[in-house]
């Protein structure tokens, strides 16, 4: 099945820009790195940054000329990403550039319990404003109760999971925000694997996954 549920634009153009913290920025190059409808909308807009770039100083007349390369460009990149759509997804759990953070083995990784049956495996980064995690949750299981103090972003690596009426498989994102509570969970078939950066600690409503929080810093 395609990916249903694509990285937001604005994390897109931060991402292009350079602007992202590291934790966030493996997120959106690894859904990149799955979804050939971003990749190739990335590329766009790189292509045009630096076409921007160039054109700082430009008069009303080069405007009109690069208007007609920007349409160019977007029709060339339209055709090109129809075309690869079903052959460019990374047959790997892990793809790169995750693969290269935690290596390619799911099995290998020292998951550590962080309550309810929920695993998790801290990524080593050197952004101290945002933390990377992989969860892994159990088939079925359903993640306790949560709200958000800031932003939460999770990459789908292998199985599923429900949340908020919307299913979610490999390479689909679920963003949630301060506004959002909820509790997502694991879809029957086998045990989820995502990608979870957030920039605040979550709040749990439930006294032991509030009590698993203090020694795990989720
Ligand atoms: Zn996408």
């Amino acid at each position: 099945m395609s990916i249903q549920h694509h990285i937001h634009g604005d994390l897109l153009l931060a991402y292009c820009a350079a602007t992202l913290d590291e934790g966030a920025s493996i997120l959106v190059a690894t859904h990149l790195a799955l979804c050939s409808d971003c990749r190739s909308d990335a590329e766009i807009v790189e292509t045009l940054g630096g076409i921007f770039l160039e054109n700082a100083t430009t008069n009303q007349k080069q405007e009109k000329s690069d208007q007609k390369i920007f349409a160019s460009i977007i029709k060339s990149h339209q055709s090109t990403a129809s075309a690869s759509s079903k052959s460019s997804l990374d047959s790997f759990v892990f793809p790169e550039p995750l693969r290269s953070y935690i290596g390619g083995d799911p099995d290998e990784l020292d998951w550590q319990p962080v309550g309810g049956g929920i695993r998790q495996f801290l990524i080593k980064t050197h952004d101290s404003q945002t933390t990377a995690r992989l969860l892994m949750i159990p088939a079925g299981k359903r993640v306790p109760d949560h709200g958000h103090q800031g932003f939460e972003a999770t990459l789908v690596l292998s199985g599923s999971f429900y949340d908020r009426d919307s299913w979610y498989r490999r390479g689909d994102v679920s963003i949630a925000d301060s506004t959002v509570i909820h509790h997502p969970a694991a879809g029957p078939e086998e045990d989820c694997i995502c990608l979870a950066v957030t920039d605040a600690k979550l709040k749990f409503r439930s006294p032991l996954p509030r009590l698993f929080q203090k020694f795990h810093g989720i």
